[in-house]
């Protein structure tokens, strides 16, 4: 189906979702410009050649490397190859990392974008750029960033290894779970995120167990859609920053400290939410919204997805130093957290503690 999703005010995400509608990539390229530079890394090859067959002589060129928070150099030199291909479109073909360095172009250059995601990151429906150097990771928000289009193939997620399916779907439950408690979160987001919640806890394990399911990998990536919707519409939390501060300073893998994170936070968060996580519950299946996080942390164990920090490559002394960057940063939370309780809750995402 297609459908216009309204993700900011004054501009819709044109949406195409179905398993084959990768085949409709040449048509709308065409819709956005007359020749289109592809971004996809080494493990999308095969989608890359059907989007080369279909463009032909409108493909402009190819960027391969990719790299997870785009690193400013990266994002440099690919803004330059854009602009030496003479490209009008950026046609991203891959997980948040592809996405990501399509926005640094277009930040740079008002390209707009079409996005073909291969995991559950939900990038492509948010106006959320990053960019990473040796002094961080920074984000912001920018209208020029948010892709034109989105081709939503559940046929290109079937390659997606099941614990990085795991991981990439707890991600996506994130940006829904903080969705529901922003303090921007309007009736229509709040709904798009409970229902992301609920697609998402119902497909995770059937794509894990059964990597081929078509059925759930379609209702996986649907809600990946969902919560990336409810991201772009929203201001991040707690979560997002600690995820940000541990991905951009360390460089550990993006999807799996959202995993490891997501339950602690929900469980620090829990009480001070209630509205919001009476609808997480709901959606997951719970009676008591204070079990969110426990829910979240047997979810995560069950699809293989990390639920330690200290297994992803954290250590142990790097805890004080996110604890403090975050606690003298502006976070929207519903609960303040002061730097003792940081350190608390990232102390039991270290071990992987089920909350
Ligand atoms: P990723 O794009 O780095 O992909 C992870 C790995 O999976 C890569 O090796 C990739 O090649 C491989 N892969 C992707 N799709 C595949 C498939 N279908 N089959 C087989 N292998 C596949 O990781 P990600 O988790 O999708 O994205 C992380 C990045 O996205 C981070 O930089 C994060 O900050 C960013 N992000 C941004 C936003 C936003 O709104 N701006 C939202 C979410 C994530």
């Amino acid at each position: 189906f297609t459908y216009d999703a309204p993700v900011l005010e004054d501009r819709p995400v044109r949406v195409v979702f179905g398993a084959g509608s990768l085949h409709q990539v040449g048509r709308e390229a065409a819709a956005l410009g007359r020749r289109a530079l592809l971004i996809a890394g080494p493990h999308e090859d095969e989608a890359a050649g059907v989007v080369a067959a279909h463009l032909g002589a409108d493909l402009a060129g190819r960027l391969r490397d990719v790299a997870q928070h785009v690193p400013t150099d990266l994002a440099d030199e690919a803004t330059r190859r854009a602009s030496r291909s003479g490209a009008d479109v950026l046609l991203a073909v891959g997980g948040g990392s592809a996405t990501g360095l399509a926005k640094a172009i277009a930040l740079r250059t008002g390209l707009p974008i079409l996005a073909v995601p291969t995991t559950y990151a939900g990038s492509e429906m948010t106006p959320i750029w990053g960019l990473t150097d040796s002094q961080g990771k920074t984000t912001g928000r920018d209208p020029r960033v948010l892709p034109r289009t989105v081709l939503y193939d559940p046929a290109l997620t079937v390659s997606l290894p099941p614990p990085l399916s795991g991981a990439s779907g707890l991600n996506a439950l994130a940006h829904a779970l903080e969705a529901l408690y922003a303090p921007d979160a309007t009736p229509l987001l709040t709904t798009v995120a409970e229902e992301a919640l609920r697609t998402l806890a119902e497909a995770l394990p059937v794509v894990v167990a059964q990597p081929d399911d078509r059925d759930a990998r379609s209702q996986a990536l649907f809600g990946a859609w969902l919560a990336g919707w409810a991201l772009g519409g929203t201001t991040m939390g707690l979560h997002h920053k600690l995820a940000h501060v541990l991905g951009g300073t360390y460089g550990l893998p993006h999807a799996g400290v959202h995993s490891a994170l997501l339950p602690q936070v929900a469980a620090f968060n829990a009480a001070a939410a209630p509205e919001a996580f009476t609808r997480a519950a709901r959606a997951l299946r719970v009676d008591a919204p204070g079990d969110v996080g426990q829910v979240l942390f047997d979810l995560a164990t069950k699809v293989g997805a990390p639920t330690s920090l200290a297994d992803l490559g954290l250590a142990s002394d790097a805890i004080d130093d996110v604890a403090a960057v975050v606690a003298a940063s502006t976070v929207a939370n519903p609960r303040p957290a002061v730097e003792a309780e940081l350190v608390h809750l990232l102390r039991a995402a270290f071990i992987g503690t089920r909350p």
